[in-house]
């Protein structure tokens, strides 16, 4: 087969339903091994110890999202209590909030330093964000059920050792379709960010689909209401020239709720605000 004569949006589709966010919002279904399964409604179930799988075990399994720097990363439930200071928007947002941690860029002209190993909490169905932006995703997806919708988180952190495989995978997929060595590793960077590259592997991003309901429902709220909660729309419409990426609706990624809703306001880019 000539790949000349592949039509585009056939290998597009294809190489969406290989790999990462950068993607599609459907993408992240491939990275995660029970979509079904959900951030939990109760802090508290996020303690029990049937859904805390031992780290060392899902090193060896064939899932994107296991944490492979178990050497590094801890794991920890929070606590019931800190999602009481969240319950009203009005209260004062925690003080560590616009400190340099939520404020990070990460893309390809800003990579993590090789040794980020940020402390992550384990949501259910083997997802794991960064441990201090927890309280306020938890009350967002609160908010949001509350409000009838029904949310799911489909790709959160990746470890290096996972974004290298989704990059893997991409360029084996173009070699299949008779690309050479150097074609298909260019398309795959063209997809797919590099090591260090991707903000999922800060555990400061997650990618948002439905579990039931109206997907756009969805994406309306959160593009009208995530920065109350300090998560900014991260690659908006007509932004590609700045962030590199094209729109995506579902990807959220924690700022604060300062530079949040200062980025929300002047309708900006994380680039821009950090100019
Ligand atoms: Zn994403």
């Amino acid at each position: 087969m000539n790949i000349k004569n592949v039509p585009l949006f056939f290998l597009t589709i294809a190489a969406v339903l290989l790999s990462g966010c950068e993607s599609s919002p459907t993408a992240g279904s491939e990275t995660s091994p029970k979509p079904e399964a959900t951030l939990q409604t109760s802090l508290q179930d996020l303690s029990t110890s049937d859904s805390k799988p031992n780290l060392s075990e899902q090193n060896d399994a064939t899932s994107h999202q296991t944490s492979e720097n178990s050497d590094t990363a801890s794991i920890s439930a929070t606590s019931l209590n800190e999602s009481s200071a969240s319950d009203t928007l009005t209260a004062s947002a925690p003080s560590d909030n616009d400190s340099g941690w939520a404020l990070i860029l990460v893309n390809r002209d800003s990579p993590l330093p090789q040794d980020y190993a940020p402390k992550l909490t384990e949501l259910r169905n083997f997802q794991y964000v960064d441990e201090r932006i927890y309280p306020d995703l938890q009350k967002m997806f609160d908010d949001m059920r509350e409000q009838g919708m029904e949310p799911l988180i489909i790709s959160s952190y990746r470890s290096r050792e996972e974004q290298q495989e989704i990059i893997d995978e991409k360029i084996d997929f173009y070699l299949g379709f008779g690309y050479t060595s150097e074609d298909a590793q260019a398309q795959a960077y063209r997809e797919a960010a590099p090591v260090g590259c991707s903000e999922h592997e800060s555990g400061l991003a997650v990618d948002i689909n439905a579990e039931e309901g109206d997907l756009w429902t969805i994406y309306d709220w959160l593009a009208r209401n995530a920065w109350e909660y300090g998560f900014i729309l991260r690659y908006p419409e007509d932004k590609e020239d700045i962030t590199g990426i094209t729109y995506e609706p579902w990807h959220y990624r924690y700022v604060g709720r300062k530079a949040a809703k200062e980025i929300y306001e002047r309708g900006i880019t994380l680039e821009e605000y950090l100019e």
